[in-house]
């Protein structure tokens, strides 16, 4: 199984049709929102590894995990003192009503998990606009649905099609990919063959009829 990126999930949730197009047909373009994102993961990125006699602090740590498919980089990742790792996220913005960034770091801690043999309880995000840290407990209920996650952009990757979705404002509006997606244009289209298709019913009902 080839892994998929960790960046997927947060797409698939978003919208499965941006990740469609990003990770089956390579599209990709940037807007103020993505650019703003690739600034703060560089910084949290920047400089060396940190040991003090409280900690670790490990910078863009590659991770992975064999059993579930999955790759990505972990902006930090805090070991303490007694052997607990902690990854912590950088995200633009604020802490959001959907749950794409806390299956992303949930995901993180499962390649931890793995990677380290342990257990990890909570991870971190960091939200630029608030400059604070929110602690995400790792309960079943995110875990299950990082699970269904993984299994639906692998499933994804797999049948290699590219969901349709209808223009949404709050989502499209803000999509560094609203000018190659087209989302209005697909509603359109989906009007005409639903169009097409009535048609095609009311004239073979004629045709019965008619017989
Ligand atoms: S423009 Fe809208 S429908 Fe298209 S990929 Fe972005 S969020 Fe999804």
């Amino acid at each position: 199984m080839d892994p998929i990126p960790l960046s997927s999930l947060q797409h698939w949730l978003y919208c499965p049709r941006q990740c469609a197009l990003i990770h089956n047909e390579q599209v990709w373009a940037e807007n103020r929102f993505t650019a703003e994102g690739q600034l703060l993961h560089k910084k949290a990125n920047e400089g060396p590894d940190e040991h003090r006699a409280t900690g670790s602090i490990l910078r863009a740590l590659h991770v992975s995990s064999e059993k579930l498919g999955i790759s990505g980089i972990c902006d930090i990742v805090v070991k303490s003192m007694d052997g607990r790792y902690t990854p912590v996220e950088y995200k633009r913005g604020k802490p959001k009503s959907h749950r794409a960034d806390e299956v992303q770091v949930c995901a993180q801690a499962l390649c931890l998990e793995e990677i380290f043999q342990t257990e990890i309880p909570n991870a971190l995000i960091f939200y630029g606009t608030t400059r604070r840290r929110t602690e995400v407990p790792l309960d079943q209920t995110l875990r299950d649905l990082t699970l269904a996650t993984i299994a639906a952009v692998h499933e994804m990757k797999r049948s290699g099609i590219t969901p349709l979705a209808g223009y949404d404002a709050r989502k499209c509006d803000a999509c560094s990919l609203i000018d190659l997606c087209q989302p209005k244009a697909l509603r359109l289209k989906r009007g005409a063959a639903a169009w097409f298709s009535h048609q095609l019913a009311s004239d073979n009902t004629t045709d019965s009829n008619r017989i």
